[in-house]
């Protein structure tokens, strides 16, 4: 107050400018907020595109153009080469060649630009290759930061012993080689395969001891993008009561939440419910254990587009600042390497 009495006219508006200044100055660099990690990404091979119908590709350079667009520095690349094993598409020929073709292909897109893109394994653990293709990836630099397992393309059902009998050796495999797993659980959608509760606690009970070193990612919150599903919510809880209870087989898990805010039919008509459960499952697997991420860009979904969906979660500016800068351990191996 005495301040403002001391000043002349010209002074005090100098003084209210600088108050102005800094107060647009913290709005906008609040709204320019950037994750540095886009940890979900995937790029889109030729021979990915044809066997799935898409138009077009997708590639290193196109992923780099939609990083820059972003804002982003780094992106985890996940191979799609677990789509030539998908068994609810017609087979294909030389399977093991295809796959090991794919990863290969998704390695040397990532070697293009090392200091941005980190490139991670694609498999079906359900396949009699899996185990070999993990040892093979793990001597691939551009490959060996870990491994992405797509349970609803593969189809795996945790309700069967022998499915839980392949993904064990698979977990191991994976931990015996320092590499993280990265994982959509979320049962095939198309199909209704059984997914909650019970599903989880298998994961818990018998997947997660068989990693124990590992950064295990879960991706889309346990879900399978958007979030309008109760089996995911109860899914996820199974993770968040062994968190808050400090159980040791969830001390290595973490959730992107690439695809949970903006996408799924439910967005638009229930968007204030959907972010708030969000934010408040966010809240209860604590903030450190989140790490973004906007899955393939070349569906329209661009990262612009899925940090502005993200942006609307009713988060703090201190709740996205550390969701911003999270880095799984497994990029912190990756900058010593
Ligand atoms: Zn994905």
């Amino acid at each position: 107050m005495r301040l403002l009495q001391c000043t002349t006219g010209r002074e005090h508006i100098q003084h209210l400018r600088i108050v102005l200044l800094i107060f647009f100055t913290t709005i906008v660099c609040g709204a320019q907020s950037t994750p540095l990690i886009d940890y979900h990404q995937h790029l889109l091979s030729p021979e990915v595109a044809k066997l799935i119908g898409a138009s077009g590709t997708f590639s290193a350079s196109d992923l780099i153009a939609e990083m820059d667009r972003a804002g982003l520095r780094k992106a985890v690349v996940l191979s799609l080469a677990y789509q030539f094993g998908n068994p609810n598409r017609p087979p294909v020929q030389d399977e093991y060649a295809r796959v090991k073709a794919e990863n290969d292909w998704t390695a040397e897109q990532v070697k293009q630009y090392p200091d941005r893109l980190v490139g991670v394994c694609g498999i079906d653990p359900l396949r009699e290759y899996a185990v070999a293709e993990i040892e093979r990836c793990a001597k691939n630099l551009y490959l060996r930061t870990g491994v992405k397992l797509h349970f609803g393309n593969s189809d795996v059902d945790l309700d069967n012993p022998a499915h839980v009998g392949l993904l064990r050796k698979v977990f191991q495999t994976a931990d015996r080689h320092h590499m993280a797993i990265i994982v959509h659980m979320h049962a095939n959608v198309t199909h209704h395969r059984p997914y909650g509760k019970k599903e989880a606690e298998i994961f818990l009970n018998q997947l997660l001891p068989a990693a124990p070193h590992s950064v295990v990612q879960i991706a889309h919150l346990a879900g399978s993008g958007g979030w309008d599903d109760p089996a995911t919510d109860e899914a996820l809880s199974v993770f968040l009561h062994a968190m808050a209870d400090r159980d040791r087989r969830v001390a290595h898990v973490y959730f992107d939440i690439s695809g949970v805010a903006g996408l799924g039919d439910a967005w638009e008509s229930k968007k204030d419910e959907i972010v708030s459960e969000v934010a408040s499952r966010i809240r209860q697997a604590g903030v450190r254990r989140i790490l973004f991420g906007s899955d393939g860009a070349w569906t329209g979904f661009t990262p612009v587009k899925a940090i502005a969906a993200y942006h609307q979660l009713p988060l703090t500016k201190d709740e996205i600042s550390t969701i911003d800068n999270n880095l799984a351990p497994y990029m912190k191996v990756t900058k010593q390497r």
